[in-house]
Formats: structure tokens, sequence, C-alpha cells
């Protein structure tokens, strides 16, 4: 007897990738222990195997395989909505400094980090994304920030990576001023702790994994730099890290050189490296990263929000470098957002409406993520063997949602909301839109209050009036 049959649906395989994936209307997937044992048109599969233990009735719905977000960091949930002085934000820099670090990270604590990614990752999960991978900012909730991701994450049932960013940066010191390699120390040791602590665990099954995270080349010595690429090496955990999301121009007046250059005579850069953003990179900085074989976070909305620009997916693409969604949270938790946006944006901004076209638009949030994360043998397409990561979606669509539509629709109209079931190693995460596994009004519930503490912090009060308080 299998575990579970998903019958009648249209079955939407994206393996090997969304444009060449099998569909199959009305299809059908059984899973067995965690994983997909056969996926083929429905009669078939009901008939060969009518005995599963628990059958869902996929009749209306698009099945598919979870989203995968590879940059994000679950806790600034907190800083959603923080009525801020706006004002004082004239350029990414002081985003960065006050929105990113003061107003933000810099007054994170391990009980926000808990509620926000139990909050972000329940969104996520209820919105399709079934993979994530989180880069933990807190320095003064050290040591131990990571242990409250693992917990949220491990009680919500997403699949997740995560990493402490290792940086020089001090705490209120502005970083043109000072770094100190003992901060990254510190960075490093939690990195280190969670990985040894997954180890020995077992990591929810394999659920959940240690990617070493690494801030920027901007705020680490060469040093520390080389050193990470050495503790990749030794734990093979893979590295996540921002590249060149700041004008060029910075870099350049500290080393003479840009970021890609910097992590490439560093010896960080690899096949194993997953680098946030890539905007201001020239053609010779593209080709150091597509040498290297590193795998791209492209996050269109919050390279939008500080002004950046927009980041050269076409131009990567084409030198065969990987390029898959990350999304920051800055924004909402949907990826159906994300996936528009980057589906936009090239347009947009190279008046050439051939760019990225609906498959390619949805590979960056399947397929090319999973590579990014190592994960491609087992997620981002449904395939025999690979990891029962489902969604089960009812579309909402105006017109008829077919095998020759459905591809487009997920760039057209698709919505977060659609998703109804969402399975994760053939465990129903989510069931007709809601946690099997928490209480959702109480993760709201203590999210808000963490982000009401963390808003006291900066001398925001909220009274009475709060409507979700
Ligand atoms: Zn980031």
């Amino acid at each position: 007897m299998i575990d579970l049959l998903i019958k009648n649906a249209l079955v939407v395989t994206c393996h090997p990738d969304v444009l060449t994936g099998e569909i199959h209307s009305p299809g059908a997937i059984a899973v067995q222990e965690g994983r997909v044992l056969e996926i083929g048109p429905s009669a078939e599969l009901e008939t060969k195997y009518a005995a599963a233990e628990k059958v869902i009735d996929g009749t209306g719905r698009v099945a598919m395989p979870g989203f995968v977000i590879t940059h994000t960091h679950m806790p600034y949930v907190l800083g959603h909505n923080q009525p801020v002085d706006v004002s004082q934000l004239r350029s990414f820099w002081d985003m960065l400094q006050k929105m990113g670090w003061e107003w933000l990270e810099d007054i994170t604590t391990a009980d926000g980090i808990l509620a926000g990614t139990q909050y972000a990752s329940l969104k996520m999960l209820k919105s399709g994304t079934t993979t994530v991978c989180d880069l933990v900012e807190a320095p003064n909730a050290l040591p131990g920030p990571l242990d409250a991701s693992v917990r949220a994450i491990a009680e919500t049932g997403i699949r997740a990576q995560i990493g402490y960013e290792v940086t020089e940066r001090i705490p209120g010191v502005p970083i043109a001023e000072r770094l100190d390699p003992s901060y990254a120390e510190r960075g490093f040791e939690e990195n280190l702790r969670l990985i040894d602590s997954l180890h020995s665990s077992g990591g929810e099954n394999g659920r959940i994994q240690g990617r070493l995270g690494v801030h920027t080349a901007y705020t680490n010595s060469p040093a520390t730099l080389a050193r990470a690429r050495d503790i990749a090496d030794q734990c093979q955990c893979g590295i996540q890290i921002h590249v060149a999301e700041i004008p060029r121009a910075f870099l350049c007046e500290k080393y003479g050189k840009s970021a890609p250059e910097v992590l490439e005579e560093a010896g960080l850069l690899g096949p194993d490296v997953v680098a946030a953003h890539c905007i201001d990179l020239t053609d010779s900085d593209i080709d150091i990263l597509a040498r290297h074989g590193v795998h791209v976070a492209h996050t269109p909305m919050t390279n939008s929000l500080g002004g950046n620009g927009v980041a050269r997916v076409p131009d990567m693409m084409e030198k065969g470098i990987n390029v898959s969604l990350g999304h920051d949270c800055f924004f909402t938790l949907d990826t159906a957002e994300y996936i528009r946006y980057g589906y936009l944006v090239h347009k947009a901004h190279r008046a050439n409406p051939m760019l990225i076209p609906p498959f390619q638009a949805l590979d960056l949030a399947l397929g090319n993520a999973a590579t990014a994360l190592g994960l491609g043998e087992e997620i981002g397409s449904l395939h025999e063997g690979k990891r029962a990561d489902i969604l089960l979606i009812k579309p909402d669509a105006p017109s008829p949602v077919t095998p020759s539509t459905v591809v487009p629709y997920f760039t057209m109209t698709f919505r977060g909301c659609e998703v109804q079931t969402v399975v994760v190693d053939g465990e129903v995460v989510v069931e007709d839109g809601a946690s099997t596994r928490v209480d959702e009004s109480l993760v709201r519930k203590a999210c808000v209050e963490q982000a009401a503490a963390l808003w006291k912090r900066n001398g925001i009060e909220i009274r009475a009036e709060s409507i979700n308080l």
C-alpha cells in the first residue's frame, strides 16, 4: 500500500524543466515514503494504487512541484510596514544602514527570529513555496539565533537551508570607519554550531540543512572570505552571499576591484555558491561568475526598492549562469509576485518583450533554484525518486487552464492564495489552505507582538488602535 495518491489533476511535472516537462491530464502522482513513486495517467495509477492510505482528488486542480526561493531573510517580516521616517532614506546606503541594520537586524532578538520565521515560513508554504534558503542577520542575538530558526522551520514543515551571515561589521559603527574580524569569527561559530547540531540530529530527515552565510565582499576582509571557502569545503555545506548589490564604484574605491574580482581573488567562488543580487556587473564580472559555476539568486523587487538598477539576467543566462529567484523578505511572501516581477522587469528594462518567456520565469523558482541549492536531484520538479514536494492549486482564472495554457497562467493570473494543498516530503503540511501543523492564529499573534516589540526599540509605540494586536 502506498502512502498517498493524488488523482484526476492536471499534473505539470516541470521535469527536467518547465518547457519540456510532461503534462498529464487527468494525471496522478503516487507517493511512497516521502518520495514520488510514479506519475502517469490518472486511470492507470488509480487502478494500480487503489489501496493508497490517503487519496486526494485533484479534479479541477493543477498539481506541480513546490516553489524554491534561494535567497531571503525570514525575520525581516518584523520590519514590514514599520512606520519609519522615509525622508532619511535617500540612497541604498541609507536603506542598508538604517532600514537594514539600525532599525532591524541590530535590534532583532532570538524571540523575534522564532516568531518571524514561524510566520514567514508558514505564509510561504501556504502560497506554494516548499523550500527556502534563509540568511539570518542579528548580531546582538548571538550566540544561538539559528536555534530559533531551526525550531520555527521544524514546526511549520518547510524545507530549508539556513545560515548566519559572517560579517566583520561592528553594530553601530559605520563600515567605512572600521571592521573587526572577531565579529566574523562569531558568525563562523554560529554556522559551525548549526551544521554540527544538524549533523547529529539529522535535521528532520535532511529537510533542514546548513548553508554557510557570508554578508558581502565589502564587509569582510580577504582573509575572512578565504576562511569561508575553507569551512565550506570542510563541511560540504555551500555558501550564500550578497554580491554586487551596491554600486560597483563603492568596492572599486576600496579595493580597485569589483565584487566578483575580490571574491575570485580570495578563492571564495565555486559551484556551491549562491550569489544574491548580482546587479552592477560588467561583462568581465559576468565571465568570472560563469567561470566558477556560481549560481545567482535574482531578487528583482529589492533591487528596485533600493534604486539599484536591474540585474543583467538575460546576459547572465546567455553566458550559461544558472539564475534562480530570491526575494529578501522585504515585501509579500507570495512567490507568485516575484515570478511575475522577474517575468516583466527585463522586458521593460530592455524594451524587448521576447526576454524571459513564461517557462523561463517559472524555472527561476523551480529547477534552476533547486540546482542552485545543490538539490537538483531531489526537488524542483516532479519525477520518480524525487522528494514529494507537491502543490495542488485551484486556479481562480477567468479562462480555461489546460495543458496548453497552464504555464502562462503562472505568469499572468496565478496568486499564492490559489494554492490549496501543500505536500513536503510526502506529508500534507497545508490542507484546504490551512496548516496541518501549527495554530495559525497563534503564529500570527506572536509575530505581530514581536514586530511591535521591535518597533518599540526604535521609539515607535503602537497604541490600542492597532487592528490586529
Ligand atoms: Zn539579502
